[in-house]
C-alpha cells in the first residue's frame, strides 16, 4: 500500500491562510523523502549499483534541492544555472548527470570547470563542443549518448517519436546517430565512454515502452561491438517519466521496475558489464508532496451551472493550463455536492483561466471564504509560474518532518513586483 500523499488538517490550512495569505503552496518534507525511498525500494533487486537522480527542473526551490541533497541522490541537470543552484544548496558536482539541450562549448567548459564529469551528449556538434571543452579544461570526461529509441509511449508528454527533438537515433546515414557519436568518442583521447541515456516522456502511464527501449538498446550495443570492437557500458540512464497520481490510479514505481528488472539483470549478463542503473525523476519525486491552497472569493449561479471563483489562476499552475491537466481539487470544509455543474474559475481576466475538473473533483459546498486545495502540484508548477495581471509570487511553505511550518520562499509584495518590473528606475524617464 502506498503511503505518500500527505494529509493536512483543515485547521492547519486555515491557520496558514490567515498568516501568509492565499494562494500559498505547502510542501510536506516527509512526502518528498518517502518518494525517494519508494523509488529506491522498487529497484532493490537490480544486480548492479542503482541511483535515483532528481530532475531539478521540476522544482528548483532551494529547500527542495537541499532535502534531496540530504537524501544522497544524484541530480539530473539540464542547464548550468541549475548547477549554480545545486552547488549553493550544498550539492556536489560528482553527483550530477548533465544533459544539455544547447550543448555549447562555453556551457560544457563552464560545468566541467565546476567539476561535472558525467555529461550526456545529444548531437554530433554537441560532442565536438564537448571534445573542445575537455581539451581546454584538461580533465577526463565520462560521456553518455542520449539516444532516441523511437518507441511508442503512452503518456501526457512523449519525447520518443521518430525525428524527435531530443537525442539521436541509433543509426542513420548522418553524423547525428548513436553509432557515429560512439565511434568518435571511442577514438578521441581523454573521452571515456560511460554509457547510454534515454528519456521517453513525462507522466508515462504504461511501462512497456521502457522494456522496448531497453531491448533496442541491448541489440544496438551488441551490434556496435561487432563493428567497433569491445567497449564497456558503465551506466544506463533510463530517464524520467514516472507518473504522479493526480487523483487517478497510475502504475507505481514498482509496477515500472517489475516490467524491466528481469531484462536489466539479464543485460548485465549479456553485455558482461555490471553497469550502474540511473532512474531520473522530477514529477514522481516532487509532485505529490505539495498542495496549493486558494480561497473562494465568489460564486455565481445560472441554471445548471455554478461558477466558483478562487484567488489563484493559471499563472500559478501554468503547466496544467498548457496541458489541460487536471489536479485533484477539494473544497475545505467540504459540503454535499451541488446538483449544478461546478466550474472552477481563476482570478484572471482571461476566458482560458478555468481549471480543468471532472467528477473526481470535490467542489460540493463551495462558498466564499472557504478554501480550495489543489493536490499534487509540486512538479512544474510555481517554477513555471508568471506574474500575469500584476500577481506577486505567492508564499511557499514547508511542513518539516518535525511538524513545524517554515517559509521556503517569501511571498513577493506588490512593491517588490513593481520594482522588479522596473517601476523604480529613474534614468529612463518617459519622453
Ligand atoms: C525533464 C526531464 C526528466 C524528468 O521528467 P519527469 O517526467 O519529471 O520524471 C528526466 N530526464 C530529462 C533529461 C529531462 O529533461
Amino acid at each position: 500500500m502506498r503511503n505518500v500523499t500527505p494529509k493536512f488538517s483543515d485547521q492547519e490550512l486555515f491557520h496558514l491562510a490567515e498568516k501568509f495569505g492565499t494562494p500559498y503552496f505547502l510542501i510536506d518534507e516527509a512526502a518528498l523523502r518517502r518518494t525517494v525511498s519508494e523509488l529506491e525500494q522498487a529497484y532493490q533487486d537490480f544486480k548492479g549499483p542503482f541511483r535515483v537522480a532528481y530532475s531539478t527542473k521540476a522544482n528548483y526551490n532551494p529547500t527542495v534541492i537541499k532535502t534531496f541533497v540530504s537524501e544522497g541522490i544524484m541530480f539530473d541537470l539540464t542547464a548550468s544555472n541549475e548547477l549554480y543552484f545545486l552547488l549553493k544548496c550544498g550539492g556536489s558536482s560528482e553527483n550530477v548527470i548533465y544533459t544539455s539541450i544547447t550543448e555549447t562549448m562555453a556551457e560544457y567548459e563552464q560545468v566541467m570547470k565546476l567539476g561535472v564529469r558525467k555529461i550526456v551528449v545529444s548531437s554530433y556538434n554537441g560532442l565536438l563542443n564537448l571534445i573542445e571543452a575537455r581539451a581546454r579544461v584538461g580533465d577526463d570526461v565520462e560521456v553518455l549518448i542520449r539516444v532516441n529509441p523511437e518507441v511508442s509511449v503512452k503518456a501526457e508528454l512523449r519525447f520518443s517519436m521518430k525525428h524527435g527533438k531530443f537525442g539521436v537515433p541509433f543509426d542513420s546515414a548522418d553524423e547525428d546517430s548513436a553509432m557515429s557519436l560512439l565511434r568518435k568518442i571511442l577514438s578521441t583521447p581523454g573521452m571515456s565512454f560511460e554509457g547510454f541515456h534515454f528519456h521517453l516522456g513525462s507522466q508515462i502511464e504504461d511501462p512497456s515502452c521502457f522494456a522496448v527501449a531497453l531491448e533496442k538498446l541491448e541489440s544496438f550495443v551488441l551490434g556496435a561491438r561487432r563493428e567497433l570492437g569491445s567497449f564497456p557500458i558503465r551506466t544506463i540512464d533510463m530517464g524520467g517519466g514516472l507518473p504522479a497520481p493526480y487523483g487517478r490510479t497510475v502504475p507505481t514505481a514498482s509496477d515500472f521496475s517489475s516490467q524491466v528488472l528481469g531484462q536489466l539483470n539479464s543485460m548485465i549478463e549479456s553485455l558482461g558489464d555490471k553497469f550502474t542503473l540511473i532512474v531520473e525523476s522530477g514529477r514522481f519525486l516532487s509532485a505529490e508532496s505539495t498542495i496549493m491552497v486558494t480561497r473562494i472569493v465568489n460564486v455565481k449561479k445560472f441554471d445548471e451551472t455554478k461558477y466558483v471563483y478562487v484567488d489563484a489562476g493559471y499563472h500559478n499552475l501554468l503547466d496544467s493550463a498548457l496541458l489541460k491537466h487536471e489536479y485533484p481539487v477539494e473544497v475545505i470544509p467540504g459540503g454535499s455536492s451541488s446538483p449544478r455543474k461546478s466550474v472552477l474559475s481563476g482570478r484572471l481576466c482571461d476566458a482560458l483561466d478555468i481549471f480543468p475538473t471532472s467528477n473526481r473533483s470535490k467542489l460540493g459546498g463551495a462558498e466564499p471564504g472557504k478554501l480550495v486545495v489543489f493536490r499534487d502540484v509540486g512538479a512544474y508548477s510555481f517554477v513555471i509560474g508568471s506574474q500575469f495581471h500584476c500577481q506577486p509570487k505567492p508564499y511557499i511553505l514547508m511542513r518539516t518532518t518535525q511538524g513545524s511550518h517554515i517559509v521556503v520562499r517569501k511571498g513577493q509584495d506588490l512593491d517588490e513586483l513593481f520594482s522588479e518590473e522596473g517601476g523604480d528606475l529613474t534614468n529612463h524617464k518617459h519622453q
